[in-house]
């Protein structure tokens, strides 16, 4: 039987045609793809002004940058994330300030926010984990009642909504991922929804070497720009991609149905919240039973792979890595997130996948937590 990853992406013959057409077109760089998938986007986020970038991390970074972040300010995020998310907010010389996660949610807790504001703090970076969204009424709720600035890292949650409305039509800035491991790729690619449209002309200057070109074809740089732009070979996969949003998004849905009715209850998984409404199902996740196993989740992982099966870790936490602990964070800082940490394990979750690779799967791990649980 084929080996069945843990994600792989959708893309059909249409999308391969267009980045033909890009290619033979005499223009590969930020130029026409590049607009009409801000456009698309844009209508996706109920006409709010996007700009496109390489990667969701330029994005994020170019959206702390925008909201006037740097040194000497604090940023409230998560530390069950990927590491980019944290990154970011020291790449601008801000200071990360970690907030435990909920263990049912596995996002930021909000009830532990207030307590973690400091009068240095400027603003709140939630991560949509697995695309399930923050609730958003609560995260506004906290920011408008001490003035704080909003960077939701939607990098997972695109396609996914809050109360009917999807994620980046409304809020503060709302920044998106394109790797080709998301819901809808470009290869690499980023984008973040502008919560005024004025800011669109400094958001084009920092992704490019804060270059204004005049029309008189002079140019002039006024601030430092660093060099994020996306190409048009990756906006003409971009465009391909979105025709499919919905329905990649329905699938992704139908699937984690599916292995909720079919993972054993017996094997004491901890499964993820059971939202089919508004998570666009980015990642299924569980939690191995550790305290039990004989073996780690390294060993689990081989087990599976043995199995034609792959299986990826999203994400240990970020205090813990060498970076983080180095900068003052220890082991006990965030239990909850860092037994989420350990033990979680993403299962494979993507579009083309079949009913039946659900049950393989189940059957795989049955397979062997069984043999692996004392
Ligand atoms: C993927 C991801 C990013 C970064 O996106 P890139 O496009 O890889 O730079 C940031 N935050 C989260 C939560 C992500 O999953």
């Amino acid at each position: 039987m084929d080996f069945l990853p843990f994600t792989r992406p959708s893309i059909d013959e249409d999308t391969i045609a267009r980045v033909a057409e890009v290619l033979r077109s005499g223009w590969l760089t930020t130029g026409p793809q590049c607009a009409a998938f801000e456009t698309r986007l844009s209508e996706l986020c109920g006409g709010r002004t996007v700009r496109v970038f390489n990667s969701g991390t330029a994005a994020l970074e170019i959206a702390l940058r925008l909201a006037g972040i740097g040194p000497g300010d604090e940023v409230i995020t998560t530390p069950l994330s990927w590491v980019a998310t944290a990154n970011v907010i020291l790449t601008v010389g801000a200071r990360p300030v970690f907030v435990d996660v909920e263990a049912t949610t596995r996002n930021i807790d909000l009830t532990r926010i207030e307590a973690a504001i400091t009068p240095r703090t400027k603003a709140l970076l939630p991560v949509d984990l697995a695309g399930l969204p923050v609730d958003r009424e609560r995260l506004y709720a906290i920011a408008d009642a001490h003035g704080l600035r909003v960077i939701e890292d939607a990098a997972q949650s695109f396609g996914a909504t809050w109360r009917g409305k999807p994620i980046g039509s409304c809020g503060d800035f709302v920044a998106f991922s394109f790797h080709a491991n998301k819901n809808i790729t470009t290869g690499e690619g980023g984008a973040l929804v502008l919560p005024d449209a004025g800011l669109a002309p400094l958001a084009e200057k920092l992704r490019l070497q804060g270059v204004t070109r005049h029309a008189d074809g002079e140019m002039s740089v006024d601030v430092l720009g660093g060099k994020a732009n996306l190409t048009d070979i990756a906006a003409a996969i971009g465009l391909g991609q979105l025709k499919h949003l919905h329905a990649f998004t329905t699938r992704r849905r139908a699937l984690a149905r599916r292995y909720f009715e079919r993972l054993d209850p017996a094997l004491e998984l901890g499964l993820p919240l059971a939202e089919f409404e508004q998570s666009n199902w980015h990642m299924f996740q569980v939690l191995l039973p550790l305290a039990r196993m004989r073996i780690s989740r390294g060993e689990f992982i081989a087990r599976m792979k043995a199995r034609g099966i792959g299986v990826g870790v999203h994400y240990p936490a970020i205090h813990l890595f060498r970076l983080y602990r180095e900068l003052g964070w220890r082991e006990g800082d965030f239990p909850v997130a860092e037994a989420i940490g350990r033990a979680i394990v993403t299962l494979p979750l993507f579009p083309a996948m079949a009913d039946t690779d659900v049950d393989r799967v189940c059957a795989a791990l049955a397979e062997v937590l069984t043999e692996a649980v004392t």
